[in-house]
């Protein structure tokens, strides 16, 4: 009892956050209540055309993330897979707000339990307001100009307007 009690798990939440929204944060709040450690990492070689440079996603995570202080940020390259070893992690966090993630979510977290048995994938649900809030969607709104107030944090809202003017 004693040692699985001094035990420290931690956890990866991999994603491009490009850029974090409410919706991120509300996972993140969550995870950071029941891991001992949380590494928000930001995958650099899925999204061939991202809005935000990788240093512009650290620093806006760095700031809203700020107050947890089991809360961290990195960048990783290659397999999550990898990465989770080299951090001595054990969870991998992943969200799922509708139906539609569950899909892809299953068959990125079978790979993963075939390559590395030792990690498990853990999924919560966000809170109902953001179940429908999604980075692309942030991205076309706030293009056009109408981005409805809540849905980022006021740091990324901040970084939208000088984007889009
Ligand atoms: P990826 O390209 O890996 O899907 P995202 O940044 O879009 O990167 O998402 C990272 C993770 O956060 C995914 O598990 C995704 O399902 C989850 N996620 C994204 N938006 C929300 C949201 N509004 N509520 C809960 N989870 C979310």
């Amino acid at each position: 009892m004693a040692s699985e009690r001094s035990r420290t798990i931690t956890a990866i939440y991999p994603g491009s956050f490009d850029p974090v929204t409410n919706g991120h944060l509300d996972l993140i709040a969550r995870g950071a209540k029941i891991f001992d450690k949380l590494i928000v990492a930001i995958t650099r070689n899925l999204e061939k055309d991202p809005l935000f440079e990788i240093q512009e996603r650290v620093e806006m995570l760095e700031t809203v993330t700020f107050d947890w202080k089991n809360v961290e940020v990195d960048v990783f390259d290659g397999l999550l897979m990898d990465y989770a070893r080299a951090r001595n992690a054990s969870v991998v966090l992943r969200g799922i707000r509708a139906v539609s993630d569950y899909e892809y979510e299953l068959q990125m977290a079978m790979m993963n339990r075939k390559i590395e048995p030792h990690i498990e994938t853990v999924f919560m649900l966000p809170g109902e307001a953001y179940s429908y809030l999604s980075s692309r969607l942030v991205k076309e709104l706030a293009r056009l100009n109408g981005l409805p107030k809540g849905l980022v944090p006021a740091a990324v809202e901040q970084r939208l307007r000088l984007k889009f003017g």
